[in-house]
């Protein structure tokens, strides 16, 4: 494997702890870049901690291949499901940003409000655990659970998760990271633009021209290249 691969997944744990997204908890993978059938995440450690070392490699199933003496991620369900169903994913990331958590627990949708948030989708589905589970800790704690939160992503890029968080699925490891970021400013965003009145949300075709597959490399490139910088030096 190449050994860039490992460290983009580092520094991708790194910066989602720099930009707020994760703190103690969460977690982001990327699919085998050799293996469509395995995932490689990192142990049960704080994604801002998290060094090459720490990578593990799992099945979709979440069985970890090498364990050693290192303990998985409870929740390392939630990316083999959305590996397992959704062919072009090739990462995810899951975390609790408490901005997001409002539109899990009412009947607001989130719905993108400005142009970088497009790349989230249009429709960002609610899954409720207990709808299919009964009365649970809220964790995703087996493959079955995490097959359904994937049955309810869908076609779709983010995924809320009642009374817990959410899900972001990425064409490349960049966009998981990037549309998890936005996500969570789209919701703060979205927050205060109700007080304020009636919301104008992106059109259908505006998310569309701002997706994920339309976004130009040139742009999360820059986006990128920014996000390291800004994240260099801080963690070691
Ligand atoms: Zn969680």
């Amino acid at each position: 494997m190449n050994p860039e691969v490992l460290e983009n997944l580092v520094t991708a744990n790194h910066i989602l702890a720099n930009e707020g997204v994760v703190d103690a908890y969460g977690h982001v993978s990327i699919r085998h870049p050799d293996r469509e059938d395995r995932f490689l995440l990192s142990c049960s450690r704080s994604p801002e901690l998290v060094q090459e070392q720490d990578i593990m490699e799992f099945e979709l199933d979440g069985t970890d291949v090498n364990p050693g003496d290192r303990k998985p991620y409870l929740e390392r369900f939630i990316h083999g499901a959305i590996y397992e169903k959704r062919p072009e994913i090739q990462s995810v990331v899951h975390n609790h940003a408490y901005e997001v958590l409002p539109f899990g627990v009412t009947d607001t949708p989130i719905r993108p409000v400005f142009h970088s948030a497009g790349r989230i989708g249009q429709k960002i589905p609610v899954w409720d655990i207990r709808d299919h589970f009964g009365d649970t800790n809220l964790l995703v704690a087996n493959h079955e659970q995490g097959l359904s939160l994937a049955e309810t992503l869908g076609d779709n890029f983010a995924v809320l998760m009642r009374g817990h968080g959410c899900t972001v699925a990425g064409i490349t490891l960049e966009e998981a990271v990037l549309s998890s970021i936005y996500l969570m400013v789209n919701a703060r965003i979205q927050m205060q633009s109700m007080q304020l009145g009636d919301v104008k949300y992106l059109s259908v075709g505006e998310a569309d021209l701002n997706s994920q597959y339309n976004q130009p490399p040139v742009a999360t490139e820059r986006a990128w290249e920014f996000l390291c910088k800004r994240v260099q030096g801080k963690i070691e």
